[in-house]
Order: structure tokens, then C-alpha cells, then sequence
């Protein structure tokens, strides 16, 4: 892997989102190493081998209704057939015999057709009287049958590699009587927060502290996506012990994700010891928030040194970490952005120059979707990602929104 080094700053205008994350995602490439593991196991996991059918699903022609399996040759073109009785089938439990001419099977929905019926007549249109059916006319051959591999045919790739799993991927595996599938091993993630004046909970505030609330958003979108997680704890704006950590970080994980000591005034000496350990760039990038970030790569381990501002960490991890994780575990293809207009309930100026990640909340009304901004906006205002339930995103061209006019959003659902 190189890491593309921009050259961002003063000579040339700030790195365009895209192109950091086009940048990002294709010098990675899937972690080795898979593990089998019960269906069970395998819900938020990557599939490392394709699934394939082993039989057709459904494994026999059944019937979709309650009713009447018959023959379609049988049935008259006016007026009523009569029809002899001459068994039931229910769902596993098949009607052993063959329907023969003049004859119909009572059929479950779900049990398999009987030999010799073609076509099953739902119960509500048809007439009893003891052992004989009477079938009105308007039947058309073949109907309410669900065919042998119509859900997946024998042979056929029933899920593909690549395919991260959820709640019906587990239940299409199980349908196949598949009990253990292969997937990509889980991605080891360490994270880590550095500065003089963050402090761990769990202890009080010293004059001038914060407390760390970076490793706890990342703990949560990274338990989230099923990686395995080393917490290297706060490290201080020492350089011995920053070097330390990042060497043992980079040693022990695939991916080190720092926040803080990145912004300039401190970027120089990490930069210095970054680029001395491994192969990093400082991006200057054209988004808000997030300006700075440092992105390389120590030994083998993928480095993101994500801004130190909560809310800054948790934009630039969503616009570019977890994409470049996805990949890195194994997903393919990525999910496509989701990202659609809604009519802005708000009006602001805006620099042009970088693209701005407000947060909002959408509202469901007459006219459709609508976004109004949630309190405080500033980078180091976490409530307004608590309070929000989407990004609002103001392209680096845009420099005022009016109310009323279409603004682009990421719905969280899905992707925080
Ligand atoms: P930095 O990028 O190190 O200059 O940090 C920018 C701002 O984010 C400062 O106000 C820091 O105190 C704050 N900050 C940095 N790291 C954390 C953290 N882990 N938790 C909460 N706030 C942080
Ligand atoms: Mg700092």
C-alpha cells in the first residue's frame, strides 16, 4: 500500500472529500485470514466464501393455498366440476398416491403436490359435499403452485462473498441446512486518544481537563461494525510515550485510529514521529468539521489520526473510516452512500470551500421530508450527534441555504 501524499495547505486548496476517500479505499484491500463459524456466529460477519444451494429451495412444487390439488385437464369449460376425494396432503406430511382422472387431493399450504395434479383451486371458491369437490370454472392451469428452486435454484450462488450478514442472511443460510459458514476474521481495531488534558472516567477533573468521550464513540461504532477492539487507553502529548503507543499499537492491530494532535500547533512533532515510525500524510482536508487529518500506514497496521474534537472524530470516522474498515473486513460491494434531498427547514451562510456536515433531524409532514438543524453546531457539541438522526450536507460550493431549498442528507439509520 503507498499512502498518497496531497499536497494541501497553502499551495494548493484544502483535499476535496471525495478524492480522500477515492484515495482511502482503493489502496486497501481485504484483511487475510477466515474462520467457520455457526449461522448463529456469523450475524455482523463477512462472508470469505460464496454460499451456494445444495438443493433447490423449495425443495419440492408446493402448494401457496389452502384448497384443492386437481388435475386442469379435468376441470370443465362451464359449470361445476365434480371431483372424488381421494386423500389429504399436508405440509410434510405428502399424499403418497397419484391423483388420478376425476380425482382432487385436500392440499395444505406448503405440502408437497401430489403426482399427477397440476394446478391447486383455493378452498374458498369451491363447494363440498362429503368425499366430492365441486370446482367452478375460471381455473387456470399451474396456479397457486410454488415451484421446486424458485426461491434458489440447485447450484446457484445463494449469497456471494463479500456479503455481510444480517438477520436474513442468517435465516437464507439456515434455509439451505447449512449449519457453518467461512468468514473473513475480525478486523483488530486499536484505538487510542491523545493530550495533556484528557482524562479517563472514573476519576475527577483536574483544572483545565476534559474527559475522554473519543474512545467511547469509537468503541461503540466500531463494536458496531464487529470489529475486535485494543483500547490503548489516553496517551499524553509526550513524544516518547506517543511513539511507544503507536508502536505497540501498530504491532498488535490491523487498524490504529487516534484522535487528537493532529490540528497544527501539534501536528509537527506527531508528523515528525509518524513519518520516523511509518509511512503518514497530513491531510488538510475540505470538510466541517474535521480539517486535519493524518492517514498511513505503521508496519502493517492502517493509521487514521482523526481530529480531536468529538463531534470532528465522529464525521470524519463515518465519511471515511468505516467505508475504508468495510473494505478492510472483507465487504463487497460497499454500500452505496445513502444520500437524498429533503427541504431545509433553516437558513444559513456559509463559506464556500468546504463541504460542511451539520447536523439535523428530519421531520415527516403533508409535503414530504424536511430538515431542521439541531442546537449548538459546534465541533465540540457531541448533543447535537446525540440529538440528531442525520448529516446535512453543504457541498464546498454552497454558501448560504434558504429555507425551503433542497439540502442533501445521510439518514443515521444505516450508517451511525
Ligand atoms: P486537538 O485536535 O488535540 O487539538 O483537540 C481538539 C479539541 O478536542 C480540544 O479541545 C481537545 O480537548 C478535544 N479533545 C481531544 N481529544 C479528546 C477526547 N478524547 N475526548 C474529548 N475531547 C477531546
Ligand atoms: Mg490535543
Amino acid at each position: 500500500m503507498t499512502i498518497p501524499s496531497f499536497e494541501t495547505g497553502s499551495g494548493r486548496s484544502l483535499l476535496p472529500v471525495a478524492e480522500a476517500r477515492t484515495a482511502i479505499l482503493n489502496g486497501l484491500q481485504p484483511i487475510p485470514g477466515w474462520e467457520r463459524v455457526a449461522v448463529r456466529n456469523a450475524l455482523g460477519r463477512v462472508l470469505a466464501d460464496d454460499i451456494v444451494a445444495p438443493y433447490n429451495v423449495p425443495a419440492h412444487d408446493n402448494s401457496a393455498m389452502d384448497g384443492y390439488a386437481v388435475r386442469a385437464q379435468d376441470l370443465a369449460d362451464s359449470g361445476e366440476t365434480a371431483l372424488n376425494l381421494v386423500g389429504t396432503a399436508f405440509a410434510g406430511r405428502p399424499f403418497s398416491g397419484v391423483v388420478g382422472a376425476g380425482q382432487a387431493v385436500r392440499i395444505m399450504t406448503g405440502a408437497s403436490i401430489p403426482q399427477g395434479a397440476d394446478t391447486v383451486v383455493v378452498q374458498e371458491v369451491t363447494r363440498r359435499d362429503q368425499d366430492i369437490v365441486f370446482i367452478p370454472t375460471g381455473q387456470k392451469k399451474g396456479q397457486n403452485l410454488r415451484h421446486a428452486g424458485e426461491d434458489l435454484a440447485e447450484g446457484a450462488v445463494a449469497l456471494a462473498a463479500g456479503r455481510r450478514c444480517g438477520p436474513a442472511e442468517l435465516g437464507l443460510i439456515a434455509s439451505l441446512g447449512i449449519a457453518e459458514v467461512a468468514v473473513h476474521r475480525r478486523l483488530r481495531v486499536a484505538i487510542l486518544s491523545t493530550g495533556d488534558e484528557i482524562a479517563s472516567i472514573g476519576r475527577p477533573l483536574g483544572p483545565g481537563e476534559v474527559y475522554d468521550s473519543n474512545r467511547y464513540t469509537l468503541f461503540g461504532a466500531l463494536s458496531r461494525l464487529g470489529c475486535e477492539l485494543l483500547d490503548m487507553g489516553v496517551v499524553p502529548d509526550r513524544p516518547e510515550a506517543l511513539e511507544t503507543a503507536f508502536r505497540d499499537a501498530s504491532e498488535a492491530a490491523d487498524v490504529v485510529i487516534t484522535s487528537g494532535g493532529v490540528s497544527v500547533g501539534e501536528a509537527d512533532f506527531i508528523r515528525e514521529m509518524m513519518s520516523r515510525l511509518g509511512e503518514v500524510a497530513f491531510w488538510k482536508l475540505a470538510i466541517k468539521p474535521g480539517r486535519p487529518m493524518a492517514y498511513g500506514r505503521i508496519g502493517n497496521a492502517i493509521l487514521f489520526g482523526l481530529p480531536g474534537n468529538p463531534v470532528a472524530v465522529m464525521v470524519t470516522f463515518y465519511q471515511f473510516v468505516q467505508d475504508a474498515l468495510l473494505k478492510l473486513m472483507g465487504v463487497r460491494p460497499l454500500p452505496p452512500a445513502d444520500e437524498f434531498p429533503v427541504r431545509a427547514r433553516f437558513a444559513m451562510r456559509k463559506q464556500p470551500g468546504r463541504v460542511e456536515y451539520l447536523r439535523g433531524k428530519l421531520q415527516r409532514d403533508a409535503d414530504g421530508l424536511s430538515v431542521a438543524l439541531v442546537g449548538a453546531q459546534g465541533s465540540g457539541v457531541l448533543r447535537s450527534m446525540s440529538e440528531a438522526d442525520c448529516f446535512v450536507v453543504l457541498p464546498e460550493d454552497c454558501t448560504a441555504v434558504q429555507a425551503g431549498d433542497m439540502v442533501r442528507i445521510q439518514p443515521f439509520h444505516g450508517l451511525v
